[in-house]
């Protein structure tokens, strides 16, 4: 077991960011924190980093109590938080350098430290330009370069794609899997599709609380059965669009449904369905009877950005 974490809540003021979440990590998985903006991803990882102390509960890294040894954690741990500060007016060999001083890394194993984490993040061709200089995907890479100096067993990342372009996106996800290959990762993030590509394992937290855990895969077939339903209806002057959603949601089988977009001439709602519903009939009569006009119903299974959603929505 490499991270294990008991009942960890943390409050700031009155209000819980963290609430009574429980779930252990194996050495060498990648698993990705998935939840929206303000669910309590950054606050679980700067406590097991011990950055932050919990309220309650207890977390072992490694085997050890944060809270008993936090120092022991701290060189445990590669650490890449999601502001990532940089000295810009440093060159990136002078900056792993210091950092690596800082780490506390013996003298006579700096060189070969320094030169390990440049061949492994793919810095060599940048390693006497300054940092400021460098653009947001290579920045990242000296700030991952950093958080693992001192080859820690377990690394941590929060959001490590944020703000980079498409491409960038790309390399830095092909690195943190390369790295996963050798190290119990985390990572958090908003964006689905960065779990489905870079990670074994997904714990989604919503509102400080685990919503849901396993493999992207194991997620998608718990839900599996259950239809989501694209419909787009005619736009009408006479029809007031809560009050159809309304009629929408009144269908036996329906879950949930919501308005999604509209464009000059139609509107387009989101409906998921109960696991074994079919509601096209049903759906279809219902538009028919309001006058209405349908011009696209379209069924397909709950995809993980459904199921996301669906954890997620308050
Ligand atoms: P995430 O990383 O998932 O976006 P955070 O862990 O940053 O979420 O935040 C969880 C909750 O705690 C949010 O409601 C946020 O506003 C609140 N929060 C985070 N940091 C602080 C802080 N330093 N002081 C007060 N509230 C905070």
């Amino acid at each position: 077991m490499s991270i294990k974490v008991e009942n960890l809540t943390k409050y700031y003021g009155t209000q819980a960011a963290v609430n009574n979440i429980s779930f252990e990590i194996n050495k060498g998985e990648i698993v990705g924190f998935l939840g929206p903006n303000g669910a309590g991803k950054s606050t679980t990882m700067k406590m097991i980093t011990t950055f932050l102390t919990q309220n309650d509960g207890k977390i072992f890294v490694e085997g050890i109590d944060t809270e008993v040894d936090s120092l022991a954690v701290r060189k445990k741990i590669g650490y890449l938080p999601e502001t990532n500060p940089l000295y810009l007016d440093m060159n990136v060999v002078d900056y792993l350098y210091y950092a690596a001083e800082l780490d506390g890394i013996q003298k006579s194993n700096v060189k070969s430290a320094v030169e390990n984490v440049i061949e492994k993040c793919g810095l060599q061709d940048m390693t006497h330009k300054n940092i400021g200089q460098l653009s947001k995907g290579y920045k990242q890479r000296v700030g991952l370069a950093q958080a693992m100096i001192n080859e820690p067993d377990v690394l941590i990342l929060d959001e490590p794609t944020s703000g980079l372009d498409p491409n960038q996106i790309i390399e830095i996800r092909k690195l943190i899997r390369d790295l996963g290959k050798q190290k119990t990762l985390i990572l958090s993030t908003h964006i689905l599709q960065e779990v489905q590509a870079t990670c074994d394992r997904v714990l989604i937290i919503n509102n400080g609380e685990i919503v849901a855990d396993g493999t992207p895969e194991s997620l998608q077939s718990q839900f599996k059965g259950q239809v989501v339903i694209e419909l787009t209806v005619k736009k009408d002057q006479s029809t007031n669009r809560e009050k159809l959603l309304q009629e929408i949601r009144s269908i036996k089988g329906i879950e949930q449904a919501r308005f999604e977009m509209e464009d000059s001439i139609s509107w387009k709602f989101h409906l998921s369905c109960k696991k074994g519903a079919d509601i096209r009939e049903e759906l279809f009569r219902k538009i028919v009877s309001l006058n209405l006009v349908i011009l696209g119903l379209y069924q397909e299974e709950t995809s993980l950005e459904d199921i996301f959603r669906k954890l997620t929505q308050n």
